[in-house]
């Protein structure tokens, strides 16, 4: 399938029309931006190790029954997708304590969540994609109440799968993003990317809170090795079996 015109360009990808109306090429990039694009860089073959990372993890949610957005992978930095409309949103789940939500409540990092944290922020860059309340979501209609509904099981379910996967790679799921999308028959599916881009991801085999990093925490406080630590997680989860 030949790739057309560039849809958009965001800060990890690229979007390209192919044939199909109903279905995008993705190129992931190598470039790194946090905080809200105010740091940038690049991070050497990261678009290549996202794109196989977020692959295998589509294809493991979809074996599990999630509906997700994920085609082919015709190239090593290439992912084909349905076509959707992304809703505003990006839906955070958290399972232990780090990041904003103890910059914001002062629990301290590492702190075991007695239950999952599902939250919605308003992707919204000139905003500076602020936390919502669920009353606050509804009434700028970034989604209705049955998708809101939709959104908070199915971010759970994902949660649930993608923890018992990780521990098998001997990695602890701390929180992760995620971002849903509406196709032209209405169908949420889970979409963008699940990645050390958009996921805490701690090593079980270190206890130094600096070198169990392996996400993009390392490239955001400057910790090095950022693509080792990438190139870690991709072998682990290439190497582990459902
Ligand atoms: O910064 P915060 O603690 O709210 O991030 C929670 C999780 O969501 C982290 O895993 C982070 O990598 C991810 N995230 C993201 N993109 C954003 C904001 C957060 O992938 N724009």
């Amino acid at each position: 399938m030949s790739a057309h015109q560039k849809l958009y360009e965001g800060k990890a990808k690229i979007l390209y029309t192919t044939d199909d109306p109903e279905i995008v090429l993705t190129h992931f990039k190598d470039d790194a931006t946090a905080f809200n694009a105010q740091k940038r860089g690049q991070i050497s073959g990261k678009g290549e190790i996202n794109c196989a990372i977020a692959t295998k993890l589509f294809q493991l949610l979809e074996a599990e029954g999630i509906g997700t957005h994920f085609i082919d992978q015709p190239a090593p930095n290439q992912m084909l997708v349905k076509r959707v409309r992304i809703l505003p949103l990006e839906v955070v789940v958290r399972n232990i304590a780090a990041g904003s939500l103890c910059q914001q409540t002062g629990l301290p990092v590492g702190k075991v969540l007695p239950k999952p944290l599902v939250e919605f922020y308003f992707k919204n860059d000139a905003l500076g994609d602020p936390l919502l309340t669920r009353d606050r979501l509804l009434l700028l209609e970034l989604a209705t109440p049955e998708q809101l509904s939709q959104l908070n099981s199915q971010a759970l379910r994902i949660n649930e799968i993608l923890i018992a996967f990780f521990n098998k790679c001997g990695i602890t799921l701390v929180d992760f993003k995620l971002e849903f999308g509406v196709t032209s028959t209405q169908q949420l599916l889970l979409a963008d990317e699940i990645s050390p881009d958009s996921c805490r991801l701690w090593n079980q085999a270190e206890t130094d809170p600096d070198k169990r990093v392996m996400d993009k925490d390392r490239f955001r406080r400057d910790l090095g090795n950022v693509e080792d630590a990438y190139q870690q997680v991709l072998e682990r989860v290439l190497g582990t079996l459902k």
